[in-house]
């Protein structure tokens, strides 16, 4: 059989732990003998980061810059723990993901793997919910200040040319907490912007929601330049689509959302994604079955699982265990990048071998074959088997190879 060819490489941001173990097997078993490979590597184990002062990481973001995509594995944030697990690191390096997003100037779009057999548990939705969370400001980049005695706060804005506009805040009769947020708007629009460039990209609804009734400057702001964007530059590519964007309230978009059944993007502030990416993704099963996806304004792509090293489970792999660590995030975030390599260079057979790959993943999974951690979620009547990841990665390879 011959491999399919590439035109382009893919930039390939190899991880820890758990999941870099399994990266191994996904490429030996389930891409190479099937793909003529082309990858930019770049090791973003944290070791090699520690090795780089970090510099390896900024470079693969910057090759993701050129090349369009990359597929990364799950890799290490270091923390005081981790400094005394690994004594040659020399810093408590940055999280590589936020080092990424930055220079991408990303949105992270997050969106579950649906399986016949676990059903949400919100009966009726049906396709998959991807939430879109602005991830930079409001209160994850607030100050906050205590104070003892009765006295009144100002917020206070000087302008680099010395003009300045202030605001009283609130007078207060005694003890009380106070909070100053911000957020800008270039970064905004680029949230807005990848929004609506992967609603594009995907076909999707766009959904947008804030409290503009209540914070009327600041979610106003967020909804006015949504709306511009909007205008300006993507309603003719909507329309032709026939896709909607549509905003709301809060309130009314968090109803709307369970009586839905799936199948949009819902754009979220930061503190609204944080939390209801953790409601949505536990509705619908397990974060084992979480993708996720950054996408920069200028439709710049990275794909990852959702998911971290796992490394109560590399521990017992470190002890000789075969471990039962499930690979399915991986395994999409790899055909997810190559069917956008294939899309990029119009090759229509890496597209298909991503479709196929994916297929040979549900046709396992169909027949009850998989990891434990979804054994507990199936429907009663399904009869799962529980297999290693080795040996679910193995009845992935046995289905493609009877479909290629
Ligand atoms: P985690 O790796 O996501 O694992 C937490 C628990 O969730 C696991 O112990 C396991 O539960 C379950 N789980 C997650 N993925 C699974 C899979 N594929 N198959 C089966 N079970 C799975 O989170 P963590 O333990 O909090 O973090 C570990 C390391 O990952 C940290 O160093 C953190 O910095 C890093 N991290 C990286 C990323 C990223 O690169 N995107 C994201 C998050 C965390 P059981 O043990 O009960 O089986
Ligand atoms: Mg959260």
């Amino acid at each position: 059989m011959e491999k399919i060819k590439m035109t382009t490489p893919l930039v390939e941001m190899d991880g820890d732990e758990m999941t870099r173990v399994l990266w191994q097997m996904i490429k030996q078993e389930l891409i190479c003998p099937f793909v003529e490979l082309k990858t930019e590597y770049y090791d973003l184990g944290l070791l090699h980061r520690n090795e780089t002062q970090d510099r390896v990481t900024v470079d693969a973001a910057y090759a993701t810059k050129k090349y369009g995509v990359a597929v990364k594995c799950a890799t290490i944030t270091p923390n005081r723990q981790r400094m005394e697990e690994y004594p040659q690191l020399t810093q408590m390096w940055k999280s590589p993901n936020g080092t990424i997003r930055s220079i991408l100037d990303g949105t992270v779009f997050r969106a579950p793997i649906l399986l016949d057999s676990i059903r949400p548990a919100v009966r009726n939705w049906k396709k998959p919910i991807t939430i879109a969370r602005h991830a930079y400001g409001d209160v994850y980049k607030a100050v906050d200040l205590y104070t003892k005695e009765p006295g009144e706060c100002t917020l206070m804005f000087k302008g680099v040319s010395g003009e300045e506009q202030s605001v009283l805040v609130q007078k207060v009769d005694g003890p009380a907490v106070w909070q100053g947020a911000h957020n800008k708007e270039s970064s905004i629009r680029s949230f807005a912007r990848a929004c609506f460039q992967y609603a594009i990209d995907t076909r999707q609804d766009l959904w947008f929601s804030t409290k503009d009734t209540i914070a009327k400057v600041y979610d106003g702001e967020f909804k006015r330049v949504f709306e511009e964007e909007y205008e300006a530059n993507y309603k003719q590519q909507f329309e032709a689509l026939g896709l909607t964007y549509f905003y709301t309230l809060i309130d009314d978009a968090v109803a709307r959302v369970i009586r839905s059944e799936g199948g949009f993007i819902w754009a979220c502030k930061n503190y609204d994604g944080d939390v209801m990416s953790d409601m949505v993704s536990t509705a619908f099963g397990s974060l084992a079955m979480m993708t996720s996806v950054l996408v920069a304004p200028d439709g710049t792509t990275e794909y990852e699982a959702a998911h971290g090293t796992v490394t109560k489970h590399y521990y017992k792999y470190l002890k000789g265990e075969e471990t039962s660590t499930n690979p399915m995030a991986t395994i999409f975030a790899w055909s997810g990048a190559l069917r956008k390599r294939g899309e990029l260079d119009g090759n229509k057979e890496l597209q298909d071998f991503a479709h196929r790959l994916e297929q040979a993943c549900f046709a396992v999974l169909n027949r009850g074959v998989m990891t434990k951690d979804l054994v507990n979620l199936v429907e009663p009547g399904t009869n799962p088997t529980a297999v290693t990841s080795r040996e679910f990665i193995a009845a992935i390879r046995k289905e493609l190879e009877a479909a290629c």
